[in-house]
């Protein structure tokens, strides 16, 4: 949690839009927040007023997970917070489950096309088909080599071997790419905005942040949330990833955005002080960088070592894998720094401790 959260100004105060329901944000600007059966227990989800090939109507960011309440929630939102108007696009801020879930469902619901990076598409594709990548025998493998060798967690880990497909079971077949830098004209007719993709990395493959200057909204999709630090982690897809670095100068370019921008967070409510927010995040990992090189100045450490140095509460199963993914994070960033060594054990677990 962000113990500095009070720097943050958040002007719709404590108002939350109720289940099935939406709230304004500006005109043809509306939110909506679902569920999810995770400890980090919504989603917000956006609507934005549109005209597309001469329909009007409406674009949803992000979709949800897929459930049956999250498709009943959607159908209370159609019957009654559309003005009566269809659904004509569906934008995906990056893959995870809780964004692509349902996008599937939406797309054929409302025969539209979804929108997303074409290296989020294509990751998501290969994660809902995959019978052998993305947690299984692989996850457990990866884990147990960084240090989490406890037979208990090892066995649940590999038993959860179709876990992203359990929520994502498929993918939209046809989608239409997103790079940062595009201008995405959003609005009823006569009433059209532009909306400027902004690509980040670091928390997935090639997320879509959307600014619309003109309204000073920032859909900032998982890059910036105002409550917890957005994940970062090493996956056991691509073992040596550095997705901190990359993560880090992603949101200092969001720096060049408005400080007064109204920033629309996937995860907790809607807040100004964009640029504050990220001084907070940065100066987070800066600490953490330093936590982690005074611990492996006294001995070497394994990323499991390190948790309860970084994590200062105790870790379910599913935070566990969320915080190793995280600890290697930091790791490889300050062994591909320079900063740390990484020497292979004898009993197959990878240490970190300053160069000599
Ligand atoms: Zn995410």
């Amino acid at each position: 949690m962000n113990s500095l959260e009070h720097q943050l100004d958040y002007p719709l105060g404590d108002a939350l839009p109720e289940p099935g329901r939406t709230l304004q944000i500006a005109p043809g600007v509306r939110w909506v927040r679902m569920s999810l059966p995770f400890a980090l227990d919504h989603i917000n989800l956006w609507l934005l007023r549109d005209e597309i090939d001469g329909r009007a109507g409406w674009t949803i960011v992000d979709c949800g997970i897929t459930n049956d309440a999250t498709r009943a929630a959607w159908e209370q939102v159609f019957a009654d917070e559309l003005d009566g108007l269809p659904v004509l696009r569906v934008i995906v801020t990056h893959m995870h489950p809780d964004h692509i879930g349902l996008a599937h469902w939406l797309t054929e619901r409302w025969n539209c096309r979804m929108w997303i990076s074409a290296t989020d598409y294509n990751a998501a594709r290969l994660a809902s088909t995959s019978t052998t990548g993305f947690g299984g025998g692989s996850a457990a493998s990866f884990m147990a080599s960084h240090g989490l060798t406890d037979p208990e967690s090892i066995a649940k880990i590999k038993a959860r071997s179709n876990y992203y497909a359990s929520m994502v079971p498929q993918v939209p077949e046809r989608f239409r790419r997103l790079m940062g830098g595009d201008v995405i004209r959003i609005g009823p007719a006569g009433d059209k905005h532009d909306w400027v993709c902004h690509a980040g990395y670091g928390h997935a493959p090639e997320h879509m942040s959307l600014h619309c200057p003109l309204l000073g909204l920032l859909i900032s999709g998982d890059m910036v949330l105002p409550r917890i630090s957005t994940n970062v982690s090493v996956i056991d897809l691509e073992p040596e990833a550095n997705p901190l670095p990359l993560y880090l100068a992603s949101i200092e370019r969001l720096r060049a955005l408005p400080a007064d921008t109204l920033v629309l967070p996937s995860h907790g409510k809607p807040f100004r002080g964009l640029h504050t927010r990220i001084d907070q995040l940065q100066a987070h990992h800066d600490e953490r960088f330093a936590d982690l090189m005074t611990a492996c100045a006294e001995a070497p450490q394994s990323a499991a070592d390190l948790l309860g140095v970084l994590f200062r509460r105790k870790l379910d199963l599913h935070q566990t894998t969320f915080a190793m993914g995280e600890s290697i994070a930091h790791l490889n960033a300050l062994w591909l720094a320079g900063k740390l060594e990484r020497m292979l054990g004898s009993d197959g677990v990878y240490r970190f401790s300053p160069g000599r």
